[in-house]
C-alpha cells in the first residue's frame, strides 16, 4: 500500500468528476425550481454526504441553511440493520421549516428510512431527500426519494466524500477498489 498512488488502488471509474459536476448542476437545477420563493435547510448526514452536500449548495440559488446529523448502524455486521444511533444530533430545531435531507448512497435503505422517521417526528413543515447515488435493486424498504443523482450497480464504491475504511473520501470522481486494497 506504501507508495502506491490512489489512482493505483482503484480498478475503474465509475463515474468521472465531470459526470458528476454535471449532474449535481442538474439537481440544483431541479431544487432550485421546485424551492423557488422558498428557503431550504438541508440536512447533511455525516460523513459521506459532507462532499455531495457542499458542491449541491453552492449552486442552489434560493436561501439556504445547514446542518448535519451523525448516525452509526447497530452491531457490527457490514449489512445494514436498519437501527441507527445518533452520534450527533441536528444544532437547530427544524420544526416547521422545509428540510431537504441528502445522503451519499441509499442501499437496502433501511438507514435512510429511520433517519427520515426521526425528522418526521420532529414535524418539519417538509421533508425531501436527495442522495448522491442509488443501489436501487438492493432495496429492502419503500422509500421515498425526491432527487436521485446516479443509480448504480451492487458494486461498493468509493471516492466523492464516500470512503473504505475512512479513505478515498477526498477522490473527485467514484470508482471501485482493486480487490486487494480490500485485504
Ligand atoms: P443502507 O441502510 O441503505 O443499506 O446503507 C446505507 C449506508 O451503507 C450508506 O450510508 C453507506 O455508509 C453504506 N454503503 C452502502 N453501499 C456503499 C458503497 O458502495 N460504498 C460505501 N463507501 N459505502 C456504502
Amino acid at each position: 500500500m506504501e507508495g502506491k498512488t490512489i489512482n493505483n488502488q482503484i480498478k475503474k471509474v465509475l463515474i468521472s468528476e465531470e459526470q458528476i459536476q454535471n449532474r449535481v448542476s442538474e439537481l440544483a437545477k431541479e431544487i432550485n425550481r421546485d424551492y423557488s420563493g422558498k428557503k431550504i435547510h438541508l440536512v447533511s448526514i455525516l460523513k459521506g454526504a459532507t462532499i455531495f452536500a457542499s458542491d449541491l449548495m453552492r449552486k442552489l440559488e434560493v436561501p439556504v441553511t445547514i446542518d448535519f446529523i451523525s448516525v452509526s448502524s447497530y452491531g457490527n455486521s457490514t449489512e445494514s440493520s436498519g437501527v441507527v444511533r445518533i452520534i450527533k444530533d441536528l444544532d437547530h430545531p427544524i420544526e416547521g421549516r422545509e428540510i431537504l435531507l441528502v445522503e451519499d448512497i441509499v442501499d437496502t435503505g433501511l438507514t435512510l428510512k429511520y433517519i427520515q422517521g426521526i425528522l418526521l417526528a420532529h414535524k418539519p413543515k417538509s421533508l425531501k431527500t436527495c442522495v448522491f447515488l442509488d443501489k436501487y435493486e438492493r432495496r429492502q424498504v419503500d422509500l421515498k426519494i425526491d432527487y436521485t443523482g446516479f443509480i448504480i450497480p451492487n458494486e461498493f464504491v468509493v471516492g466523492y466524500g464516500l470512503d473504505f475504511a475512512e479513505r478515498y473520501r477526498n477522490l473527485t470522481f467514484l470508482g471501485i477498489l482493486k480487490e486487494d486494497e480490500y485485504t
